[in-house]
Parts: structure tokens; C-alpha cells; sequence
């Protein structure tokens, strides 16, 4: 049986996401336990495995509630404290799990919290990214504890991923974070018909999830830092005199914050 990867919802706008095979599941974030158990134990489902991208509440809320109902295993980074963890995690570490068979690649992609991981992999032979609150549909997390250079550094390798990668974030931010989009690029195409899509979806209150790299590329500004328009953007925003991209990703950072 193919893997299915499902969005549980959890507080206003988190997805703790659930990839089973009919039998055992593992779920990613689970930052409330409750939404997860009402499925696991609906389904029947055995939850085997639990992968955490960083420390924040909602996004490990649930933890010791699910590992005390079920005795799933947790995996996480290991720069970062976790209410618990049975295997801490390094930059290109494997998680192999066999419950279901899953097989998983670990990147370090800091800024949003130090020690904050992503998830790489092949679900059903396609590939998939689990990065929490680091590349979001249409945007990337707040900078809480590093510095937007490693920010845009940690956005730059998950750029790298093949185009068709499903991403798979943590959040629903995606209409918010194209409205902003488009401010900076009221000209892009792709970006105007993603809004299109985007706002239907949400009109039916579905999840807007998951994102492709290659609609990153072409629609989130905070990938678009080297495309002229978004330089120009910016430069409107804020003059400064280096058109290095990072700098450019910096002033949109902090013209999101205050958007
Ligand atoms: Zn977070």
C-alpha cells in the first residue's frame, strides 16, 4: 500500500503532518496531542515514530502525551532541548525507520531557532521536505534566534532540492504570506495566479498544502533575493548599497515583520 501523508490541523493555523501505511504512522510537530490520538485511534493506527523539527510549544506540545499513550520513538535535533528525545539528530544523519518504512536525510537549517532541522526523503519514490517553520508556502519563518544570513543560507539549501520536492511546512500562512508577495512583485504572473488558487482553496478551507520547490522559485520572494525586480523592491523599501542577495532578504524579512 502507498504511503499516505495527511495534515492533522492543530491550534489556529499549525499542520502536524501524519504519513502512515494503514497500520503504523509517524507524525512530524506534533505540537497537540488530541487532534493526532482522535485519528491514530480511529484508524487503529499503531504510531510508531515521532520527528521534530525545533523546540517551539506548538510544534512539541503533544509529545509526552503521545509517547506515554503510544511509546512512539522521537527524533530530533540535538542542538535543541526537547520534553523528550530518544535520538538526537545531526546535519545528514539518517533516519531510517522501519514502521512504517520510511527513510529520511537530516539538513541543519538555523535562523528561525538554532537548532533547527529539516526532513528530506522519498515518499511513494517522490521527494518530500519537512521543514517546520523555516520555508512556508509563499514566505519563511520569523528569525527568533540566529541571523538572517544563516536564514537565507538554511532557505538557499532547501532551494537546492529537486524542483518537484513536496514541501511540506508546518504552518497554513500561505494567502498571508502571498499577499505580502505581491507587494514586492505586483508583476509576477506565477504569483498572481498561485493568489488566485491560494484564495480559492481557502475559500473552501482547505489546506494549501503541500508547495513544490519549483513554486517556490518562482513565486516566494524570500527565494527571489537575486531577481531584479525584487532588488528593486526592496531598494524602494529601504536604500542599501550593496546588492548582495542577502542583504536584499534581509529587508524583506524585516518588511514582512511589520506588513
Ligand atoms: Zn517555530
Amino acid at each position: 500500500m502507498p504511503h499516505r501523508i495527511r495534515p492533522i490541523e492543530a491550534f489556529n493555523d499549525n499542520y502536524i503532518w501524519l504519513i502512515d501505511d494503514g497500520h503504523d504512522a509517524c507524525v512530524v510537530d506534533p505540537g497537540d496531542a488530541a487532534p493526532v490520538m482522535k485519528v491514530i485511534n480511529q484508524e487503529q493506527l499503531k504510531l510508531t515514530n515521532i520527528l521534530l523539527t525545533h523546540h517551539h510549544h506548538d510544534h512539541v506540545g503533544g509529545v509526552d502525551t503521545l509517547v506515554k499513550a503510544y511509546g512512539s520513538r522521537v527524533w530530533g535535533p540535538a542542538g535543541e532541548v526537547l520534553p523528550h528525545c530518544d535520538q538526537p539528530l545531526f546535519e545528514n544523519d539518517e533516519v531510517s525507520l522501519l514502521c512504517p518504512n520510511l527513510t529520511f536525510k537530516v539538513l541543519d537549517i538555523p535562523g528561525h531557532t538554532a537548532g533547527h532541522i529539516a526532513f528530506t526523503g522519498l515518499i511513494n519514490r517522490l521527494p518530500v521536505v519537512f521543514c517546520g517553520d523555516t520555508l512556508f508556502a509563499g514566505g519563511c519563518g520569523r528569525i527568533f534566534e540566529g541571523t538572517a544570513s544563516q536564514m537565507f543560507d538554511s532557505l538557499n539549501k532547501l532551494a537546492q532540492l529537486p524542483l518537484e520536492t513536496r514541501v511540506y511546512c508546518a504552518h497554513e500562512y500561505t494567502l498571508a504570506n502571498l499577499k505580502f508577495a505581491r507587494a514586492v512583485e505586483p508583476n509576477n504572473t506565477d504569483l498572481i495566479a498561485r493568489y488566485e488558487k491560494t484564495l480559492a482553496l481557502r475559500h473552501k478551507y482547505l489546506p494549501t498544502l503541500p508547495s513544490t520547490i519549483a513554486i517556490e522559485l518562482a513565486t516566494n520572494p524570500f527565494l527571489r533575493a537575486n531577481k531584479p525586480d525584487v532588488y528593486q523592491s526592496a531598494q524602494q523599501r529601504q536604500a542599501h548599497s550593496s546588492e548582495e542577495p542577502v542583504e536584499t532578504f534581509t529587508i524583506l524579512r524585516r518588511w514582512k515583520n511589520n506588513f
